[in-house]
């Protein structure tokens, strides 16, 4: 059979669309040699507040920074304890165990790969100080309105980790919509290439509606200081470059055709693979949209990696996100020995994601779908 090379992500066939305007705006950043915190950053920075409908946007160097950072600047002390899945990646784990913070891992919802409402209420203890949801693959975390009022009620910080579905709408209980990222009391990205608005190198952000937060976020992304040569906090160096910042804008503009586009091959995927005996086709979650940065199925045979690997001999390629638990990596082994956690553990074993992006054609999915199908007949 005739097999088109075939990526889990096509960041060039994405450029070579937009190459003349991306080629433009990176020559007049490089002729203004306004490298960093220029014109350009805060551009990107105004127009990305603008999108997403919230006061502050905080541009940084990484996806992984806006969580530490975020952390930072909430005032916390060693042993207070921080919320987060199990069934993420490490980055959301990492940061708080960096800075001597608890890391509290909690199961998330086999269905829809996130924590619940319940499920955090259930892990809440005294020092329970923070809950970072992940929304995971592209969709915002279930129940948002009830989580921010456990943390109205609890006293605890949210702040979403939103790499993976910046674009997503998530819809209130009375019917208004927010982008996710912005209902916590903080929300952070990360442009990574992959991720689903992605730069050609490093970047990241933080969202806040609060404006001390955001001053706070801003002044510890900046060496502890909000006037040059004064460091009031012990900050960080992180910073998006204005190069970066030219390419996201020009992305930005594109953010909801790309999610759309996403949207549109993760339907046809689910047409085509909800009756095959053997999988589970990716979950909505109701309260929000979807923007798939994954499309990620659930192998229940028993059998996945073995169709990992037939994908592979057929040309196809598959990532398995996650393939181990939080909570038994080694780095983190120590904090809760004896944790096991049903639905971690189950789709560590079970999930398998298959390529999807904004380039995609039914040409490409059509084979990604019959070398599937070929497995289970
Ligand atoms: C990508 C990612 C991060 C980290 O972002 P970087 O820019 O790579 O540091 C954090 N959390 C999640 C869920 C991610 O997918």
């Amino acid at each position: 059979m005739f097999t088109k090379n075939i990526q889990m992500v096509d960041v060039r066939g994405q450029y070579l669309n937009i190459k003349e305007e991306i080629d433009k705006d990176i020559q007049e950043v490089i002729d203004s040699c306004a490298f960093i915190n220029g014109p350009k950053v805060k551009e990107f920075q105004a127009n990305l507040e603008a999108y997403l409908d919230v006061k502050h946007v905080i541009p940084c160097a990484n996806g992984t920074d806006a969580l530490q950072i975020a952390l930072m600047a909430l005032d916390l002390k060693s042993g207070d304890e921080v919320i987060v899945p199990a069934f993420t990646y490490v980055a959301t784990a990492e940061v708080i165990a960096l800075l001597g913070l608890t890391p509290v891992m909690v199961d998330v919802d086999l269905d829809s790969f996130n924590v619940t409402a319940d499920i955090i209420q259930s892990a809440l203890t005294e020092k329970t100080k923070v809950v970072v949801p992940v929304h995971l693959f592209g969709q915002v975390t279930g129940d948002m309105d009830e989580i921010m009022q456990l943390a109205k009620e609890h006293n605890f910080y949210v702040i979403e980790d939103n790499a993976q579905a910046i674009g997503a709408n998530y819809k209130h209980h009375n019917g208004n919509i927010s982008k996710s990222g912005t209902i916590g009391h903080i929300g952070s990205t990360s442009f990574y290439p992959s991720k689903n608005l992605g730069c050609y190198g490093d970047g990241g952000a933080l969202f806040t509606n609060d404006q001390a937060l955001a001053k706070m976020l801003r002044k510890i992304a900046n060496h502890g200081q909000a006037k040059k040569y004064h460091h009031d906090v012990i900050g960080c160096n992180s910073r998006l470059d204005a190069i970066q910042a030219a390419i996201l804008d020009v992305k930005l503009k594109r953010l909801d055709l790309y999610c759309d586009a996403r949207e549109t091959a993760a339907s046809y995927y689910d047409t085509q693979l909800k009756d095959i005996e053997g999988i589970n086709i990716p979950k909505r979650e109701s309260k929000s949209t979807h923007v798939f940065h994954q499309y990620t199925l659930r192998e229940t045979t028993g059998r996945r990696d073995e169709l990992k690997e037939y994908l592979k001999e057929k040309g196809v390629p598959s990532m398995v996100y996650y393939p181990v638990p939080l909570y038994e990596q080694e780095a983190f082994k120590h904090y809760d020995p004896n944790i096991q956690l049903k639905a971690t553990e189950k789709l560590c074993k079970e999930v398998i994601s298959l390529p999807i992006h904004t380039e995609m054609n039914r040409e490409i999915q059509d084979i990604i779908i019959e070398a599937v199908k070929s497995f289970y007949k």
